[in-house]
């Protein structure tokens, strides 16, 4: 019997564009996934600036993968009090799941060249594999001397038949977006067709978020 693989791909997603989508389709064909959860962050204690609120975040991810039954978001970070920690949720997420699950947890490069700064970073393979890949204009190379010793320790050229505990590395075609931009454009004025699923883009000036609609009051 094969392993169930259940990929999870966390993020701020203010908002979820084309760069997060590409990113959750590679990983489904890259690792085999059976299923990706996308999950966005309640509050995001290393990000400053966050401008929709949780619940707008989640509702737009939802149209962005709607229709897409590989695809889930999940709402459990959203609707938790206080601080999101990853390594929390994997251990929650490991408990309902039971031992066998293999868990997979996607990170893109400036992810994991952050890796060391997270709480309690060194449990996260308790509980899941890292899959990681590079993300436009951030190296995967000359990793920081900690991630790079992880990465030495737990590399693998596949996913094993394990339910956690390895690193592995996928490749996917660059996207070059990011939220951050796409706020920007949206406070300009402009309308990023090609950066955002059509109803989140609507999504966005219904509500008025980021500035869109506004003839570009320049607030982000
Ligand atoms: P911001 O610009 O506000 O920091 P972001 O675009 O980086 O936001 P996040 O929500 O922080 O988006 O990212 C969630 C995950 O998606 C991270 O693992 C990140 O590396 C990855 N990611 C974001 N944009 C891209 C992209 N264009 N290509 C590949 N991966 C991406």
């Amino acid at each position: 019997m094969t392993r169930r693989r259940l990929g999870l791909l966390g993020g701020t997603f203010d908002p979820v564009h084309v760069g997060h989508l590409a990113l959750a389709r590679s990983a489904c064909v890259a690792l085999r996934l059976d299923e990706l959860r996308l999950m966005p962050t309640g509050a995001p204690w290393q990000k400053s600036g966050v401008v929709a609120s949780p619940a707008q975040r989640l509702a737009m991810l939802r149209l962005a993968i709607a229709g897409e039954t590989r695809l889930q978001a999940d709402a459990r970070e959203v609707e938790r009090a206080g601080p999101t920690y990853t390594v929390d949720t994997l251990a929650e997420m490991r408990a309902e799941l039971g031992p066998d699950v293999s868990l997979i947890l996607i990170l893109g490069s400036d992810q994991l060249r952050n890796l060391a700064s997270w709480h309690r970073w060194r449990e996260l393979l308790q509980h899941a594999h890292l899959a990681c890949t590079q993300r436009e204009q951030v190296p995967l190379a000359d990793l920081p001397a900690p991630v790079e010793a992880l990465v030495q320790s737990r590399g693998a050229q596949a996913l094993p038949d394990a339910p956690a505990g390895s690193i592995v590395f996928f490749t996917m075609p660059p996207v070059p977006v990011s939220a951050t931009a796409l706020r920007q454009a949206l406070a300009r004025g402009e309308r990023p067709a090609e950066l955002v699923p059509p109803a989140v883009l609507d999504y966005i000036e219904a509500a008025n978020l980021y500035g869109a609609g506004t003839g570009g009051s320049g607030h982000d």
